[in-house]
């Protein structure tokens, strides 16, 4: 079984920490570089195994026994961005597992409900990452990174106030329909929620969010991974002229592969449009640029799942969050051709009917 790298999607409310909890995600991950350590990709991070390892430390271990070990994770990077903020693609949803952000002093919020009503429809399993758990009122900041030690750092009437706040989430999403815990007393993580209390700022309590991330991936999404007869295909996260590029497209491959040679089959508003990409691209790290305007590498070939630039003269007018397929062949061209003609259909009855 060949298994690909889950997508991993942050959503909550604003302001409750997403940006900084991939910041701090990313900026750990950074000093991992040498033991090939994140790369950043369009519109997403990749954390290839050996920084999750690092991050992760001794709770790694169990995380490598699996048969299913998962080749690093990608996140995604824009946690407001539409198409994430919405996770709709054809075949569910575009990312395999989320994180929900809430505010350990605030609780749930509008836009937590939203965000959780929004995986609840899309069937995307989520753990719950209760931040800014430094703001608890006298919070005794310490210097380990694994929150059950931080919490065993505090005096008792803290832990009691967390724990407390913990079982206020716990109410709310059983009013949901939804089993949580704090993931240190979870017994079923299939049938329970995780909640894991971290601090974006600090970082403390990050270890534990990726592992349970990666051993939730791995136990249960192995189906959703696994790349054995997938059909090759990406989300747009974007379209737009690009000097020296001319018009580009912002696309996370959510599944496949996709060579320079293959044919693209996106629809536009009212047709649908099959190109060869002029070119596949990937950033470069920092410190391969000499010249800020060589930003990309051309590369033949991209593997899912991945965030990469096409460049075709004939992507002007995709809409973001339309799903993009790749063809090796005319038969291939035409059955894809075939299917978004019809999803476009389906979508003008239901605009019609409504
Ligand atoms: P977003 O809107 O969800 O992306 O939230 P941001 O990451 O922009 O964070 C909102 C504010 O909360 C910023 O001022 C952050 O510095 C602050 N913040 C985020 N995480 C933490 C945390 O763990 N502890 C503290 N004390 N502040 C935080």
């Amino acid at each position: 079984m060949q298994i690909r790298q889950p997508i991993v999607a942050v959503l909550g409310h604003v302001d409750s920490g997403k940006t900084s909890l991939l910041d701090r995600i990313r900026g750990t991950g950074v000093q991992g570089r040498e033991a090939g350590g994140i790369t950043q990709h369009i519109g997403a991070s990749f954390l290839p195994t050996e920084t999750i390892k690092e991050m992760c430390g001794p709770l790694y271990k169990k995380l490598e026994q699996s048969e299913n070990k998962v080749p690093g994770i990608l996140v995604i990077d824009t946690p407001g961005h539409e198409v994430f903020t919405n996770l709709r693609s054809r075949g569910g949803s575009a990312a395999d597992i989320a994180i929900l952000v809430v505010d350990v002093n605030r609780g749930f919020q509008p836009q937590t409900n939203e965000s959780l009503k929004i995986l609840q429809s899309r069937k995307v399993p989520f753990v719950v990452a209760l931040n800014k758990c430094d703001q608890i009122s006298g919070w005794r900041k310490s210097e380990t990174p694994f929150i059950t030690q931080a919490i065993k750092e505090q005096d008792a009437s803290i832990q009691t106030d967390l724990d407390q706040k913990i079982y206020d989430v716990v109410g709310t999403l059983s009013i949901l329909g939804y089993k949580s815990e704090a993931f240190y007393r979870v017994e079923d993580f299939k049938s329970e929620i995780a909640i894991v209390p971290i601090s974006a700022r600090s970082g403390v309590g990050v270890p534990e969010l990726l592992s349970v991330l990666v051993g939730l991936t791995q136990q249960y999404l192995q189906k959703r991974l696994d790349q054995d007869e997938k059909e090759p295909r990406g989300i747009v996260l974007e379209v737009k002229d690009e000097v020296g590029l001319g018009q580009t497209a912002n696309v996370i491959l959510i599944d496949g592969s996709i060579k320079k040679e293959n044919s693209i089959v996106v629809a536009k508003r009212d047709a649908v449009i099959v190109t060869k990409p002029k070119a596949l691209l990937l950033p470069k790290p920092l410190d391969e640029m000499r010249d800020p305007r060589d930003k990309f590498k051309p590369v033949p070939q991209i593997d899912a799942a991945a965030g990469f630039k096409i460049a075709s003269p004939e992507l002007e007018g995709v809409l973001p969050g339309s799903t993009l397929y790749v063809a090796k062949n005319t038969e291939e061209i035409a059955k894809y051709t075939k299917l978004i003609e019809s999803e476009m259909k389906s979508v003008f009855v239901d605009t019609e009917t409504n």
